[in-house]
């Protein structure tokens, strides 16, 4: 087992992918290649994580190991702080360059990236990385980024590499359980498959079929998972690239004007296409957010609205909330859906932020920690800048309290969600869906649902605390000092209109 040179190293982190992927694929071009992926087991006491994220991990490097055998190489998987590990495989192959995609990550990745970036220096080691989204590292102001963004999406797609010329190793390890890490078992049995052909397949899927009733189905949980494109957890691990589904949907699109410019009929598809498409910029719109002030993770991003909440922190409350038993069956729902499935959609993600922040009056960080362990998808700079425009602490987005029985009309009239996910609600009548504490004594006995045993209680009066927190939360907005903020950070991370797009709505 010769190696004449030592390899590039290709560390692969949220990128688990060979199709557009610039680091492999450059590393492809120049000779040995040592594919690595590290399990960073400091990163799993971290508040957000849960073993369900390792068993997408697992999932997709099971077939990231194959694909890149197939190619003439394999993947070195290691356990450690990345710095040992890159420490100790310099000493068994002496390698002076590591290739990767950059991360915009927590705190604590960021954190990580900052110690390897100084081993590298004090090791004669050559760091290049390249952009994964269409976030920009270092932007000094946002105004043009809507372009810039444009532009990366509209550069050539890579290919996979033909063929990898593998440097040579004894043992290379497999992809590891979250058991065999010391970490409890997943939980979530009915959560989407985490891998490249599946994210082709997905993609491909909505595209050609699935995608048409994406504008009329994306705020229902009835219709959402089967409307909504469930690419999320592909562009969480990085199984496929965000520019390839940019630019197929682009493709897509332009096949269906020329249909249409034959045979005029429905704009559906059109429709639809094209707001799905404003939404793959959202992502890195977002993501732009936590990039260019990491602070967001963990306070308010308007410190105007610092110590409105935090005092409050009511456990039982937060509890209840968690365990999906608040007494509002849509709340209840969607939360024991994501224990199951990892995914639920935005209206119903929004909801579930909003009752906790505003209804329950809950501070945003220990419910936006819960969350991302329960989602599969967990993307910080999406995360957490979602989590604080649904509490209202961004001093920038509009207020939106949603009701949780209204949206129950509106978005599940006929309880198929709701009975799915709450089956002990079987037999609750449609119009007792919205307030199923509002049914007679007689018929609850009737039905085997007495509110307070067999289904709770509401735990707070809707109406009440909804009223409360409005009063309490415009005190501030209102302020001088809030509003001067707002114009602040406005200039920081508002959305500018793209001349390509002067129609787009704003996120
Ligand atoms: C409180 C809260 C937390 C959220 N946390 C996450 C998260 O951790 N990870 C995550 O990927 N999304 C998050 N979202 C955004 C959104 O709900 C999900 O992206 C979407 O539901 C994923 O399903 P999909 O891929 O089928 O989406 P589609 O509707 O098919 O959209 C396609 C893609 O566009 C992007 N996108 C869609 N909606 C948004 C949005 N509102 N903001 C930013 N990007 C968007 C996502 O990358 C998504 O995969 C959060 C939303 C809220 C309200």
């Amino acid at each position: 087992m010769e190696n004449d040179l030592p390899p590039r190293v290709v560390w692969f982190k949220k990128d688990l992918r060979v199709v557009d992927h610039e680091p492999l694929y450059t590393a492809s071009r120049f000779g040995t290649v040592l594919c690595l992926y590290i399990y960073e087991p400091e990163l799993y006491r971290e508040p957000y994580f849960s073993s369900s994220h390792l068993q997408a991990v697992h999932q997709a490097l099971t077939q990231l190991k194959r694909e890149l055998q197939r190619l003439g190489a394999d993947l070195l998987i290691q356990i450690g702080e990345s710095v040992d590990v890159l420490e100790k495989l310099q000493k068994t192959t002496g390698f002076t360059e590591l290739l990767s995609h950059q991360e915009t990550g927590t705190g604590a990745t960021y954190e990580r990236d900052l110690a390897v970036g100084d081993w590298c220096k004090e090791n004669g080691v050559h760091w290049r990385e390249w952009r994964q989204q269409g976030v920009i590292r270092a932007l000094r102001q946002r105004a043009g980024w809507a372009n810039q963004w444009q532009e990366y999406m509209s550069e050539a797609c890579l290919p996979a590499p033909k063929h990898l010329q593998g440097y040579k190793m004894k043992a290379w390890g497999q992809p590891k359980s979250a058991r065999s890490l010391g970490l409890t078992q997943p939980t979530q049995s009915g959560a989407a498959l985490t891998n490249e052909s599946e994210a082709h397949r997905t993609l491909n899927d909505f595209l050609q079929v699935r995608g048409e009733g994406y504008q009329s189905g994306l705020s229902s949980p009835v219709s959402a998972f089967d409307s909504c494109s469930r690419l999320s957890h592909h562009f969480t691990y990085g199984t496929i690239s965000l520019r390839k589904v940019f630019q197929a949907t682009k493709s897509r699109q332009e096949e269906l004007r020329r249909l249409k410019a034959s045979r005029p009929g429905s704009n559906e598809w059109l429709r639809s296409i094209s707001s799905f498409s404003q939404r793959l910029r959202w992502h890195c719109h977002f993501m732009q957010k936590l990039e260019s002030e990491p602070e967001i993770e963990f306070q308010n991003m308007a410190r105007s609205y610092d110590g409105l909440r935090e005092a409050n922190h009511d456990i039982e409350k937060f509890e209840l909330w968690k365990r999906g038993e608040t007494g509002y069956p849509l709340i209840d729902a969607s939360m024991r859906c994501l224990q199951k499935t990892g995914w639920i959609n935005f209206r119903m993600r929004a909801m579930l932020m909003s009752f906790a922040s505003y209804h329950l009056w809950l501070h945003w960080r220990p419910t936006a920690l819960h969350l991302a362990q329960e989602f599969l998808d967990f993307e910080p700079g999406i995360h957490f800048a979602q989590a604080q425009m649904q509490s209202g602490t961004t001093g920038i987005n509009a207020i939106r309290i949603y009701s949780p029985s209204k949206q129950v009309v509106d978005h599940d009239p006929s309880g198929k969600f709701i009975k799915a996910y709450l089956p002990e609600l079987e037999a609750l009548p449609a119009a007792y869906l919205a307030h199923p504490q509002k049914m007679p004594k007689e018929l609850q006995n009737r039905l085997g649902i007495r509110i307070g045993k067999d289904y709770p209680a509401p735990v707070v009066d809707e109406t009440v605390a909804m009223a409360k927190a409005r009063s309490k939360f415009y005190r501030v907005k209102r302020s001088p000092e809030a509003k001067k903020e707002a114009g602040e950070i406005y200039q920081r991370h508002g959305s500018r209109r793209s001349p390509h797009r002067s129609k787009a709505t704003h996120p």
